[in-house]
């Protein structure tokens, strides 16, 4: 937790002390408080002592090698995983987690299943980012750089809001890993509370609602957490948001075979998204056990009934199932 020790180390020195240190660590990406040079050689060495800067990890990668996760060991022991996805070009994302498990218990997610243990501090979120910020900068020629973070792996980010949002701060932060609020997502199950307070925050940072079901009652068979906020509470805080921000929201849909994948469940989403500003993402499901995935077919044709409709939509790609990195497969298994 090297944020939450700097901030502790360093609380008594004057401001610009922490300010450099953090530069150092999120900016400059030092490995060793040797590197540190603008510091003093007594501050360094106190550093170097009491603020270690390994991040203790291992790496999977994909054969096809456009997908890394990384499985990081807490001081506390518990195991979180966050997952870095090459892009042609030069952008590159994090998938960060944000709670250890996650409480809401969706039966199509990996996380869902394995219970809930505590959530993540904001050191701990950005020290996800980081890890990939070194490995790209120590593995490619020219370095490559985190450009894209998304709050798509373990946990529901708004179940953890406060910290999620100061992680948010240093991820942005232009003395940090200065990535633009517009190259970060956070995706929800629809806590509402959550959605109407980022409506009102600073930083213009990306909305996903997590759908998956165009009705209440299909919903709450999938989502537990779908009981406590029904369609009507969600999407009238999301328009609340859009009236207030003027920015898009994209709604996740997971294809799952047989469970929501019909042309009548395709026709009662397009009733609910027929707005301005809303965007439909479909989802290939990952299996994890219970459920199978729709085929392409269906999904085109879901899609192209959407789209006749007047419903902007697309169809998400998926990295890193054979490494169990893909969306709804983290569960921190691996050894
Ligand atoms: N808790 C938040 C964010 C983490 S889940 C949320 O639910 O939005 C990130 C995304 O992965 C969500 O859209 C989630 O529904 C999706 N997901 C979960 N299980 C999946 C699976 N088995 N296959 C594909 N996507 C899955
Ligand atoms: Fe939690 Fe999201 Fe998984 Fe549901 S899909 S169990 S909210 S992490």
């Amino acid at each position: 937790m090297i944020l939450e020790k700097l901030e502790k180390i360093l609380a008594k020195e004057p401001p610009f002390r922490l300010k450099q240190a953090k530069r150092a660590v999120f900016h400059e990406l030092i490995e060793d408080w040797d590197s540190a040079t603008n510091l003093s050689l007594d501050m360094r060495k106190k550093l170097k002592k009491n603020c270690p800067l390994k991040i203790n990890h291992k790496l999977f990668k994909d054969p096809s090698g456009d997908t890394i996760k990384a499985l990081i060991e807490l001081e506390d022991d518990n195991k979180i995983e966050t997952v870095l996805m090459l892009h042609t070009g030069r952008r590159s994302t994090v998938c960060v987690s944000s709670q250890i498990g996650c409480p809401l218990g969706c039966v199509f997610c990996a996380t869902g299943q394995m219970g809930f243990k505590r959530s993540l501090t904001d050191g701990e979120i950005a020290e996800q980012v980081l890890l990939f910020c070194r490995y790209l900068k120590n593995n490619y020629k020219p370095a490559r750089t985190v450009t894209n973070v998304v709050f798509m792996g373990m946990g529901e980010p708004f179940l953890n809001y406060e910290n999620v949002w100061r992680a948010i701060g240093l991820i942005n932060d232009k003395d940090s890993f200065n990535i633009g609020a517009r190259k970060i997502s956070v995706s929800t199950s629809g806590i509402t509370e959550g959605i109407k307070k980022m409506a009102d925050e600073k930083l213009q940072v990306n909305l996903s609602i997590s759908l998956h079901a165009p009705t209440d009652e299909l919903r709450q068979e999938i989502m537990p957490v779908a009981k406590k906020y029904p369609l009507k509470k969600i999407l009238k805080a999301v328009d609340d948001y859009i009236a207030k921000t003027s920015r898009k929201v994209m709604f996740e849909y997971l294809m799952i075979k047989g469970v929501n994948d019909t042309m009548e469940n395709a026709e009662q989403l397009s009733k609910i998204m027929d707005k301005p500003l809303y965007m439909v993402n479909l989802i290939a499901y990952n299996p994890t056990g219970q459920f199978k995935a729709t085929d392409n077919k269906t999904i085109k044709l879901f899609k192209t009934y959407l789209e006749r409709r007047g419903i902007f939509t697309t169809q998400r790609y998926e990295f890193g199932r054979s490494i169990k990195a893909a969306c709804g497969q983290l569960a921190a298994k691996n050894k």
